[in-house]
């Protein structure tokens, strides 16, 4: 078992306003401006109507757990890091997330808590890694 920093998302152009935004601790939606659709994954094409005409939008960055589990051991996941709840959250503008759910024991966690995002350091200072923590 070897214990890693938090992996760092590749970059790519179409996806680095996202990643920047989440450095400055800002969570990004996609809006088509064509057919009104908010989605995530960040991506340039709709992918309802595939119309390229897209803006970015913040969210609010609030919702609700829409399903979880959690893993005591990931390898080459960072040990302070673990539990790892890993979850579906479903914002406040519809999209669901796949991402973590930090600062809490898997116990603390039901489908349907509330939850608001907060943001990973990583190794590169102009990347953060939004996840979600429990509204208390
Ligand atoms: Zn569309």
């Amino acid at each position: 078992m070897s214990w890693e920093p938090r992996p760092v998302p590749e970059i790519s152009p179409e996806t680095a306003p996202y990643w920047a935004a989440a450095a400055e601790g800002r969570l990004l939606l996609c809006e088509c401006q064509d057919c009104d659709l908010q989605y995530y994954y960040p991506r340039a094409r709709c992918p309802d109507c595939l119309s390229g005409n897209v803006e970015w939008i913040d969210a609010a960055g609030t919702g609700t757990v829409y399903a979880y589990t959690a893993t005591e051991i990931v390898s080459g996941w960072p040990e302070e890091h673990l539990p790892l709840v890993l979850a579906y959250v479903e914002l406040d503008e519809g999209p669901r997330m796949l991402t973590d759910v930090v600062d809490c024991g898997p116990d603390e966690v039901e489908v349907g808590s509330s939850v608001e995002v907060t943001f990973v350091d990583t190794d590169d200072p102009d990347v953060a890694i939004p996840v979600f923590e429990l509204r208390r």
